[in-house]
């Protein structure tokens, strides 16, 4: 599509055209990957975090939280229930630390759900920005998937979004990094951002192709209370919401044959905002498996959904409600993106 196309469907109310758009792009899944939707049981195991972004619930300057670290053996055992439930993978995120102790921490981790597993447990990491040293020893104690959000790819709105200690080059080469070290590579931005146009959302599309991204974990931006950007700006949900089922099709329908996530936060603006973003074009499912003591210490943003739940008290009803709309999931399966084989192969010639 070209930029006025896109921009076509994202300015879009009409619901005749929309339901064609998102029919169009289911399809284009059923071509591509697969009608099989995939699981990633996301631990949420620390909220630390070095770094200040304006509008995270969990930044270092929010002092209305307590901070947490789930000790290893915790971790383990949650991701132990995930591979017992039948789940693929397990997505491991926290805040950003980059010192001795955290990176021999997750390496330690990582080869411990691997030996329990078989191997056979597919690990990603959201761990943030990090040295090419620590991403190789991460992938080579099992991680092969990482998900690194460019949040915007508008530099100007980037900087104004990340005031310190950021650098949007900085984020780009550690994307860079992550494809040559040889792992899957995950991507995003937070939709309907202060400041941010339907141009720049085209644009975002136009980066991850760019960057030949392997897949695509985006949600609408949602305020937090005791972040900086709350008071300035006043936010429309629902336009945020339907912006990322908009951003959903598109991103299915130009790049094809990637992996794009069905967030968290298009849940917490809609109960059926998951089911809603499969049937826009999204393939992967995130279920929070972080044991409840601990997630209303990981609020991102506001009415982030289940909080009060514990491991798989969703299960069932999730899976449930998936197969009520006709989707298919994908047991015991990794799932990988379809794009990163071709990628890989390509660039081993
Ligand atoms: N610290 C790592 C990083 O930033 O890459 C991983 C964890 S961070 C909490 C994961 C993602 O949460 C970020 O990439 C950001 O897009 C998202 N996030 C943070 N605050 C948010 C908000 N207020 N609304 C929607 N998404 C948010
Ligand atoms: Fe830290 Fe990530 Fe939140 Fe930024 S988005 S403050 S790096 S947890």
């Amino acid at each position: 599509m070209t930029k006025e196309e896109i921009i076509k469907i994202l300015a879009s109310d009409e619901p005749d055209f929309l339901e064609e758009v998102y029919a169009r792009a289911y399809q284009v899944k059923l071509k591509y990957v697969g009608k099989k939707v995939y699981f990633r049981g996301i631990i949420e195991f620390s909220n630390i975090c070095r770094k200040d972004c304006l509008y995270c619930g969990i930044r270092r300057s929010n002092k209305n939280l307590s901070r947490f670290s789930m000790p290893k053996e915790e971790i383990v055992e949650t991701a132990l229930i995930a591979y017992k439930a039948g789940y693929g993978s397990v997505l491991l995120q926290s805040g950003e630390r980059a010192d001795g102790e955290f990176i021999d921490f997750i390496e330690d981790v990582l080869k411990s759900i691997k030996r329990l597993t078989s191997k056979e447990l597919g690990i990603t990491l959201s761990l943030g920005e990090q040295s090419p040293e620590t991403y190789k020893r991460w992938f080579q104690a099992g991680a092969h998937r990482y998900l690194l959000r460019i949040e915007t790819s508008n530099k100007a709105l980037y900087q104004h979004i990340h005031p310190d200690g950021h650098d949007y080059d900085i984020r780009l080469n550690c994307l860079k990094f992550l494809k040559d070290i040889g792992y899957q590579v995950g991507t995003g931005v937070m939709i309907g951002l202060p400041g941010q146009t339907l141009e720049d959302l085209a644009e975002d599309i136009f980066f991850f192709q760019r960057e030949d991204i392997d897949m695509i974990g985006m949600g609408p931006y949602i305020v937090h209370k005791d972040t900086p950007l709350i008071d300035k700006y006043k936010i429309d949900s629902e336009r945020n919401f339907s912006l990322g089922l908009k951003m959903i099709a598109s991103v299915r329908l130009q790049l094809k044959d990637v992996n794009i996530a069905a967030t968290t936060a298009l849940q917490a603006l809609d109960r059926t905002g998951r089911e809603k973003g499969l049937k826009a074009g999204a393939n992967i499912i995130m279920p929070n498996i972080t044991p409840s003591e601990y997630r209303d210490k990981y609020q991102l943003y506001e009415g982030k959904p289940c909080i009060k739940e514990d491991a798989l008290a969703c299960d069932d009803c999730l899976k449930n409600r998936l197969l009520s709309v006709g989707e298919e999931i994908g047991y015991k399966r990794w799932g990988d993106s379809p794009h990163f084989f071709k990628r890989w192969k390509f660039a081993k010639r």
